[in-house]
């Protein structure tokens, strides 16, 4: 058991850390910059140091950074904050990045499925640069894309070409402005649509939620397809509902792929047997056609940087 003597000293010694940590903050700019923003007594700190010392090394941490990407916070964008009523409270707040990001990206809320890369979170048509191109077919595409983009019919497009021409960057900017304009959005990778459905084999729920997501929303990007493993299941079960559904309800639609409309429907015209069906594969491809125009993207391969 500790002497008596040596317990005061202790905690004497613990009251003399606990003044200099008041100190500190007290003339701490983060902390009085949060305190007047926040238009609290600085008598709190004296009654709360340590949510005072934690605030404090967190805004330490947020004045050095950089952007979200390196951000050391434990939760990402959001700072452990305080609030006052009546007692003294931990509080989450977005930093300044995070909320210039939720400025910028707020029409990714309107994605109910986001398979987008970060590069293409929020490109538009009218960022396309098409002063450094001299493709002429794909600035014709362009503005075959800008013009639709200003009216769209239910008819969207079946963006085919080969592998890096822009087919996906171009179709992203067909869903980034229809999000803006408020408009719901599925922005589907269908090779991995393919295995996220397979993944809740046995959960309906999930299958029938995903599903219907495709179906119903304002405009539906399959991107890719043609690149997922053809099952029965997947042509009978999963896509000829979906593209009827949109095709009934007038949806839009808008397919990428590397292959054309004719290699596309030799794609689907067998099945992980290798059976054919030839009816089936029709019957796909007359809803694909009667959902979209098909239009050819041409150029370099934008995926090999000189
Ligand atoms: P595809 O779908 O035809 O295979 P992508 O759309 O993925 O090709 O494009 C390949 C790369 O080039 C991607 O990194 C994409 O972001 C970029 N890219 C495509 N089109 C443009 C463009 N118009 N301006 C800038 N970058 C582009
Ligand atoms: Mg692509």
């Amino acid at each position: 058991m500790k002497h008596i003597d040596t317990l005061i000293k202790d905690s004497e010694e613990l009251k003399k850390q606990r003044e200099q940590i008041v100190v500190d903050l007290l003339s701490n700019e983060a902390i009085k910059k949060f305190i007047m923003q926040e238009k609290l007594s600085t008598d709190l700190i004296k009654e709360y140091p340590m949510h005072f010392l934690k605030l404090k090394n967190q805004l330490t941490i947020c004045t050095a950074c950089k952007g979200l990407a390196e951000c050391k916070l434990p939760n990402k964008g959001h700072i452990q904050s305080l609030k006052f009523d009546q007692i003294l409270s931990y509080a989450f707040k977005p930093c300044r990045y995070q909320l210039q990001y939720d400025i910028e990206y707020q029409h990714l809320k309107k994605y109910r499925i986001n398979d987008l890369s970060d590069e293409t979170k929020k490109v538009l048509i009218s960022d396309v640069d098409i002063d450094k191109e001299s493709n002429a077919k794909y600035l014709k595409a362009i503005s075959a894309i800008a013009e639709w983009l200003d009216k769209p019919s239910d008819k969207g497009f079946y963006l085919y070409g080969d592998v890096g021409v822009g087919k996906t960057y171009l179709a992203a900017c067909i869903a980034n402005q229809f999000a803006m304009d408020g408009k719901s959005v599925a922005f589907i990778h269908m090779p991995s649509f393919l295995v996220k459905l397979k993944e809740a084999f046995y959960d309906d729920r999930e299958q029938e939620r995903l599903k219907n997501i495709a179906k119903n929303v304002d405009l539906l990007v399959m991107d890719d397809i043609g690149a997922e493993t053809v099952t029965s299941w997947y042509r009978d079960e999963v896509l000829l509902p979906i593209l009827n559904e949109r095709m009934d309800q007038k949806r839009c639609t808008v397919f990428t792929s590397n292959l054309s409309l004719k290699i596309l429907e030799a794609n689907f015209r067998y099945n992980q047997k290798g059976e054919v069906d030839e009816m089936k594969a029709v019957r796909i491809m007359e809803r694909i056609k009667m959902l979209a125009n098909p239009l050819e993207i041409e150029g370099k391969n934008r995926r090999i940087r000189l």
